[in-house]
């Protein structure tokens, strides 16, 4: 955060540099106290360990710049005095949140009905006391009070302050009034507080709602939890040229949502969760070096064959990285939203560029974006065209912060125009061999890890056993069984089947009355079971493929 505000306040320096009117320079100086006052408030009051008075004086000091600033007079026309009302009526709806947010503060903290003050840093409150002082004791807000939508909840607050000439009106009714300001009806004190001080999206539910209309913005270095299936099922209005349906319907079932996946839950895949970090994570989280020639890609592809995490790697950007995340499975866009896939891909790319940083995943896109054929659908013509054009407008869209990401286990039906859009092509593999030892670890560290370091090398060995420890017969046997060639997924069948082996030697009835902790633990013999059953799913050929496809195409760093 306080790199953000160093960079906000440099900002604000360089705007004050071109414009040194007196009036305007004055406007903009309260506005900068006003910002450091209420940044500290913001700080404070956010960190339930600290002392909410000292939050409740800064948030005054804040209030009293912000009044200051209002009370300005602006006189003339054009561009500065235009900048210095615009400023004011920003100010305005500062204020207002500001306001809202002591008053709920002292309302949670007193238990009695909110107190009401009255303009001035040092006029007295209605309570008696001054304002500086004003009292906040008892219990600290808990965040969940905090989200509350405060400008329904505050009752009664101050008479509106006196605005500047020329600037907009103050809205007739508001929380003032006993009604909802309409101007902030529907964002939290949280929201316009952390957007104000840091630039800084605030993840709260009405912060959706909030970006109808104008883009959240974001880049506070910390990983916003992806919108929660509430957030999602709020109602969105008013996304530009966004069919109201639509822009519900991609939130409701295409904001990313599924059991949350983390870097650390996959093994391996090294190269992909560098490219992934270069260029998803920390653009995101540091945008201000990634600019120019460093700007991050806007397309991404990951290859490869069945099973071995392509879906799970995108499942962890959208849990480890800053973005928005959009997640469609080709198939869907194709055979769910028939005849709206074209509408439903503009309106996709609409709300992400309104909810940007975005990344739109597109699970197994070879069927979305395969080679134009004869005889070819027109409907699905269409849609990849469409797809083509937003997927451009995307990569020429400036400081756009949207990325593609696809999905595929068939690169060599993506078409030459396809593969210019994804300059990153990282060939998710199949496992090595201190994969596959890392994965079978996992695994049985939830059965408390029952085999032996030298059974678990065994098992994901590439190489046959030493001869002389096993008969012939046991080489010929694993000679085919090793788990070299396993994917992911086969590896994971095959721990499920033989973690089912202590059960497989029970009788049903034997297993129906039996205590969890008498049943044995899966040993190495249940694994050499499991091999004849649990068999790989690619063939040698078919990775040899992959493997061409990725020196011709792919990005062969590793
Ligand atoms: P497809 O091309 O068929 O879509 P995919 O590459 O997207 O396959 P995932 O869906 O990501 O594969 O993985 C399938 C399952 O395999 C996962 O749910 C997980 O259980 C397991 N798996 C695969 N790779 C890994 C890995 N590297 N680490 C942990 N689990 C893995
Ligand atoms: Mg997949």
């Amino acid at each position: 955060s306080k790199r953000i505000f160093r960079t906000m306040s440099a900002k604000a320096r360089d705007v004050d540099a071109k414009e040194c009117d007196g009036t305007g320079e004055q406007i903009r100086n309260h506005h900068k106290q006003a910002f450091e006052y209420i940044s500290l408030a913001l700080r404070i009051d956010e960190d339930d360990k600290e002392d909410k008075e000292q939050a409740v004086q800064w948030y005054h000091k804040g209030i009293a710049e912000l009044e200051k600033g209002i009370a300005v007079k602006v006189t003339g026309t054009g561009e500065k005095p235009e900048r210095a009302r615009r400023l004011q009526a920003k100010m305005t709806t500062n204020l207002l949140m500001a306001r809202d947010r002591l008053q709920l503060l002292a309302k949670l903290n007193s238990g009695s009905p909110p107190t009401v003050y009255t303009e001035g840093p040092d006029q007295p409150l209605s309570n008696g006391s001054l304002r500086p002082g004003f009292a906040v004791s008892g219990a600290v807000p808990k965040k969940k009070d905090s989200h509350t939508h405060t400008a329904r909840s505050v009752p009664k607050a101050n008479p509106p302050p006196k605005l500047p000439s020329g600037a907009p009106p103050r809205p007739a009714s508001g929380p003032r009034g006993g009604r909802v300001n309409p101007k902030i009806k529907n964002e939290c004190w949280k929201h316009n507080l952390v957007k104000f001080v840091c630039a800084r999206a605030c993840m709260c539910a009405c912060a959706l709602e909030a970006a109808a209309g104008r883009a959240v913005s974001r880049g506070n270095g910390k990983a916003a939890p992806p919108l929660s299936t509430p957030q999602r099922k709020r109602d969105m209005k008013n996304f530009k040229n966004v069919d109201s349906k639509l822009a519900n319907l991609i939130l409701n079932e295409i904001v990313d949502s599924g059991p949350a996946v983390l870097f650390r839950d996959i093994a391996g895949q090294e190269l992909a969760k560098q490219a992934l970090q270069e260029i998803v994570i920390l653009p995101a989280v540091r945008p201000e070096l990634f600019t120019g020639l460093r700007a991050p890609a806007r397309g991404l592809l990951l290859f490869g064959p069945p099973g071995n995490g392509k879906t799970m790697l995108a499942k962890a950007v959208a849990m480890e990285s800053n973005a928005t995340f959009f997640s469609i499975s080709a198939a869907s866009l194709t055979s769910k939203y028939v005849g709206e896939g074209e509408k439903l891909v503009r309106a996709l790319f609409a709300v992400a560029r309104e909810l940007q940083p975005s990344v739109i995943f597109i699970d197994e896109i070879d069927s979305l974006l395969c080679e134009r054929r004869e005889g070819e659908h027109d409907a699905s013509r269409r849609l990849k065209t469409e797809f083509l054009i937003e997927f451009d407008g995307v990569q020429s869209g400036g400081d756009e912060r949207v990325l593609v990401m696809g999905a595929t286990n068939r690169p060599q039906e993506l078409d030459e125009a396809v593969l210019r859009r994804f300059p990153k092509r990282i060939y998710v593999s199949l496992p090595t061999e201190e994969t596959r030892l890392k994965l079978l670890k996992n695994l049985l560290g939830k059965h408390g890890s029952p085999l032996t370091a030298k059974e678990l090398s065994q098992l994901a060995r590439q190489v046959l056993w030493n001869t002389h420890e096993h008969t012939s017969k046991h080489i010929d046997h694993f000679h085919c069984c090793m788990t070299d060639g396993y994917s992911g997924s086969d590896l994971t069948s095959l721990a499920k089947d033989a973690a089912l082996g202590p059960i497989r030697e029970l009788r049903p009835d034997q297993v129906r009355n039996m205590a969890a902790n008498e049943m044995r633990n899966i040993n190495f013999s249940d694994f050499v079971e499991s091999l004849k059953k649990v068999k790989k799913s690619v063939s040698s050929q078919t990775i040899e493929q992959y493997v061409h496809w990725n020196q011709e195409y792919g990005d062969t760093t590793a």
